[in-house]
């Protein structure tokens, strides 16, 4: 089966092997050689400075990095914008209200790019701390157009919090020229490896000035006793041997330029054979990620109907969120899927059809 989800991926047979390394106590140094390796490749990712930026570690998906981020990144009495276009936006709104965060949402719909030049607007008009952005919003697609927000942030000594978690290793993120202060990602997206490790990657001065609302995920602890080499809890040893052995092979595959390039042409393979059979992009390209894609349903076709279909033909695609789920479906890129995969894919599309 090849899952065309965006996340948890098709792994590769290197990163699939890599879960049956020997069993591993969390308190060994064997373990900490383990964690060191997956936070220096991450800050590597991105060739980051490691004096000037920090990858913290934590088990769980890719909520719990925007969770422990959201939580402890916003100081103590600062005030968040969040900016909505999507499932995902929506959810960093619900977090800053389960915590008690001072904030504002501005929204937009769901196939709507948010409005920069009015968001700058607002950072003038209101007194912010913080603005938390999606990168991909993976409800539709939509790579948001996020430099010029964070330069202006830069200029306003305003902390940028980006929700990267299904950008990260594909896309290119723009860390010191603006006001990004730290991101959320995960393992089992465009880093290929399997869900249980979860990651931010923040400036060591914000993580110095980390507020403490959350026990389990607080970022702050994780980050002083992570450099310790050391943890509070009990990691999912598994998931850190795959993601260790994903960045690997990620770093000699050529980093996330040549992932973007892979991504890219898969994606323009894919679209270029649904448009032949006359099923329509929700996005233009330019819009849109090289991470997945959301097209829109043939007529008189049902999700059920094309999901099943697919499936039976060995392919996972993905439905449409909230509103959008009669309307559209999605297919992602990522993961262990080649060319010939997506020939395949689109035959079977020709099949279906018929
Ligand atoms: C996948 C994803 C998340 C995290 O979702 P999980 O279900 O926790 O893995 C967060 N933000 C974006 C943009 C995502 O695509």
């Amino acid at each position: 089966m090849l899952l065309l989800n965006p996340g948890p991926v098709t792994l590769s047979e290197r990163v699939r092997r890599s879960l049956l390394q020997t069993d591993l106590c969390h308190r060994e140094p064997e373990f900490f050689d383990l964690q060191d390796e997956a936070r220096k490749r991450l800050v590597a990712a991105y060739a980051l400075d490691p004096a000037v930026w920090s990858a913290v570690l934590m088990t769980g998906s890719g909520t719990a990095a925007v969770e422990s981020m959201i939580a402890g990144l916003v100081p103590e009495g600062g005030r968040l914008l969040v900016v909505e276009n999507g499932v995902y936006g929506d959810r960093i709104a619900q977090i800053a209200k389960q915590y008690g965060i001072d904030h504002e949402v501005v929204k937009y719909e769901w196939m709507q790019a948010p409005d920069i030049e009015a968001i700058i607007g607002l950072l003038d008009a209101k007194k912010f701390t913080n603005v938390a952005i999606i990168h991909h919003e993976t409800t539709t697609g939509r790579l948001n157009a996020i430099d010029q927000l964070s330069r202006a942030c830069k200029e306003r000594g305003i902390g940028l919090l980006l929700d990267a978690v299904s950008s990260f290793g594909a896309e290119a993120i723009d860390f010191d020229g603006g006001g990004i202060v730290a991101i959320a990602a995960t393992a089992n997206k465009c880093l290929h490896g399997v869900p249980g490790a979860a990651f931010v990657i923040a400036r060591r001065d914000a993580l110095a000035q980390a507020a403490s609302r959350t026990y389990y995920l607080g970022i702050a602890r994780l980050a002083k006793l992570q450099d310790a080499r050391s943890t509070p809890f009990t990691p999912s040893v598994h998931a850190y041997y795959a993601l260790v052995e994903a960045l690997r092979e990620f770093e000699e595959e050529g980093g996330w330029r040549a992932r973007h390039q892979r991504y890219a042409k898969l994606a323009e393979q894919v679209r270029a054979g649904l448009a032949a059979l006359g099923i329509e992009s929700a996005l233009s390209p330019a819009e849109s990620s090289v991470v997945l894609r959301a097209y829109r349903l043939p007529k008189g076709v049902t999700y059920e109907t094309l999901h099943d279909a697919l499936k039976a033909k060995g392919f996972v695609i993905y439905a449409g969120q909230g509103g959008l789920s009669t309307e559209l479906f999605r297919i992602s890129t990522m993961g262990a899927l080649d060319a010939n995969d997506m020939d395949r894919l689109i035959s079977s599309f020709v099949a279906l059809l018929r």
